[in-house]
């Protein structure tokens, strides 16, 4: 088959588009022909080398949809021709945190697409079947790869960590990129009144479009005075989308008690907190990482009925990978970008 192969960690040129041999199935895979997949900031810190246990040469590519081709011998519960989307990981269902509902946390669950295991940057990819979700009909597949990263993520911070509340006021930072845009449709649709955060002025639109309240423009990523003189009374949530970046004014614009969810650094980077600010103000800070199957089965009803509109803004083939990439990192787009095999 084709694929998007990394050798080495560094600038978009790794990315080199070759041939590639396929592995033959274990019994719990299954093997998936690749109809889409989502370029997200984190294919950019894996290929950047962010996370020490990638293991080289790796296809990247976590967010994919598309068509089962062929299933391992004790996979009873897909069968070839099923349309699928996928998690981050396969949940064992018996380990500790298993066992307790927090599948995020899987003690079994090392392999993960684009890092341990070949990802979706790729013609075919053979998938650990408990990986695998099924997609409704009336969904197009391009709709339905970044949905698990961008949408499902975001409900699981809102709704699992910081438990939103109907007529909450929620901050989302980085609003119009692809998680952000699917974060603005959540909040909404949990009940909350949305102020987002952006970078340019050019944004407004697109970002009221999606039913954002109140638009703060900020280039540099501190806008908590302008915040505050808009909304002296401060956000009851804030959802870190950019990570250290905008960290510290999100949590400046935190009313009292207020709580901060991050699920997202884009730029990699250590933060340095006033201890005092947090004991003063009462304010919580949570970590959420990834979704679960019933977040993303929650946020495909949504697409299917029509309520939740993901943001694909570029089509690429999977020839142009790179350029997805530099694209990406250039902050010009909004919503997701999408490589088509
Ligand atoms: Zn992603
Ligand atoms: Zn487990």
């Amino acid at each position: 088959m084709k694929a998007v192969v990394l050798e080495k960690c560094g600038g978009p040129e790794e990315l080199h588009y070759q041939d590639w041999e396929l592995k033959r199935l274990e019994p719990d895979e299954v093997l998936v022909r690749v109809r889409a997949c989502g370029v997200c900031y984190r294919d950019i810190l894996d290929r950047s080398g962010k996370f020490p246990m990638i293991q080289l040469p790796i296809i990247p590519g976590h967010e994919f949809s598309g068509e089962i081709v062929e299933v391992g011998s004790d996979v009873h519960h897909f069968k070839v021709g099923d349309r699928v989307t996928n998690l981050h990981r396969a949940p064992c269902g018996r380990c500790r945190y298993c066992q307790k509902g927090d599948e995020i946390h899987c003690e079994e669950a090392w392999p993960s697409f684009g890092l341990t295991i070949h990802g979706s940057y790729a013609e075919f990819v053979m998938a650990p079947a408990g990986a695998l979700v099924p997609i409704p009909r009336e969904l197009s597949f391009e709709k339905a790869a970044p949905l698990m990263c961008t949408a499902a993520v975001a409900l699981r911070g809102l709704r699992e960590r910081a438990h939103v509340q109907k007529g909450e006021t929620v901050l989302i930072t980085g609003a119009s990129g692809g998680v952000g845009s699917a974060a603005v449709q959540v909040a909404k649709l949990l009940g909350c009144r949305v102020i987002a955060v952006t970078t340019s002025e050019l944004k407004i639109p697109f970002l009221k479009q999606l039913g954002t309240d109140e638009v703060v423009v900020s280039a540099d990523g501190i806008f908590h005075k302008k915040l505050l003189s808009q909304i002296p009374e401060g956000v009851d949530v804030a959802l870190e989308i950019v990570g250290s970046i905008t960290f510290n004014s999100s949590l400046r614009s935190l009313r009292k008690g207020g709580r901060l969810v991050l699920i997202g650094n884009v730029a990699s980077m250590r933060i340095e907190i006033n201890p005092g600010y947090l004991i003063l103000n009462g304010l919580t800070i949570l970590g959420s990482d990834s979704a679960t199957r019933k977040d993303l089965e929650q946020v495909l009803e949504w697409v299917a009925s029509g309520t939740l509109q993901p943001q694909v803004s570029v089509k690429l083939p999977l020839t142009e990978a790179a350029k997805a990439h530099r694209l990406l990192e250039s902050r010009q787009t909004t919503g997701r970008i999408v490589l088509v095999p």
